[in-house]
């Protein structure tokens, strides 16, 4: 009975479960198959129109068969989830089943899309070209592309370390020499003060940046993948905090600026009463 266990439940299989991965029901598993094409249990999950997490249903088109085993053979089956916020909010899979081996070999929108709320935030404060990379390199670690997924991920936190180092370069006593001629370990210690604290101590974890991609397995490349997507999360969560106290203090500007002014009117004879 331990195999039962890992049997994907119809969530899994829709929004966790990457493209073309296969998974064989046995026997005696024919319910767990039926559930994904068939179940109306609600599932829990991001919706990407509404911007946040919903509950959502399947649409049931077609006629449900009555046998358990009735979506075993060679067919495709279509799964569409409705949001519960509003039916037009739709999630799509597609199918392929050959005998009791089903895989997802289509869906709309995509496993990244589906999988990057959590990042979402962050589209604030990465240029608009870097985002897309940073939410493309999570879709492609979800489908298991190290290699891929962490050439993304290093421009990104290239384009960071960069732009601490533009502000960095006019502290006085600045040395652009040993920066240039250091590698990324010791040009994080170098920009201390620029970048979190975090980073800084823990900064022999980003020696990876400096090998070439070539000397680097897909394996290494998905170990040091987290390391390096909370090292990105970690300057952006500060950037997010500056730029959150920015808008703070522009409208506790403009509210002052309010009441001054307001002041000043009352204290003008002829204008007040
Ligand atoms: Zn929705």
């Amino acid at each position: 009975m331990t195999a039962q266990t890992t049997v994907p439940t119809k969530k899994e299989f829709c929004i966790d479960f990457p493209l073309y991965e296969q998974f064989t029901f046995a026997e005696g598993q024919d319910h767990d198959g039926w559930n994904v094409f068939y179940s109306q249990e609600p599932i829990d999950t991001y919706c990407p129109e509404c911007n946040t997490h919903s509950i959502f249903h399947q649409h049931i088109i077609s006629d449900v068969p009555r046998y358990l085993d009735g979506w075993v053979g060679s067919k495709r089956h279509h799964v569409t989830l409705k949001c519960s916020r509003d039916s037009d909010h739709r999630l799509y899979f597609l199918f392929d089943v050959e005998g009791r081996t089903v895989q997802k070999i289509g869906q709309y929108p995509s496993l990244a899309d589906l999988n990057t709320y959590d990042v979402r935030q962050y589209s604030a404060v990465l240029p608009k070209e870097d985002f897309k990379e940073f939410t493309k390199a999570i879709g492609l670690a979800a489908h298991g592309v190290g290699v891929g997924s962490f050439v993304y991920l290093r421009r990104i936190f290239e384009n960071l370390v960069d732009a601490a180092y533009q502000t960095a370069k006019n502290d006085s006593g600045w040395d652009d020499d040993a920066y240039q001629k250091s590698r990324m370990a010791d040009r994080i210690q170098l920009l201390m003060g620029h970048l979190p604290e975090f980073l800084v101590e823990n900064r022999s974890m980003y020696k990876i940046l400096s090998q070439g991609i070539h000397e680097l397995t897909e394996n290494e490349c998905l170990a040091a993948f987290p390391v390096l997507k909370m090292g990105i999360e970690l300057v952006l969560d500060e950037k997010l905090a500056v730029a959150a106290k920015q808008q703070k203090l522009e409208q506790a500007k403009k509210a002052i600026h309010g009441l001054v002014s307001k002041a000043g009117a009352e204290n003008r004879p002829g204008i007040s009463g």
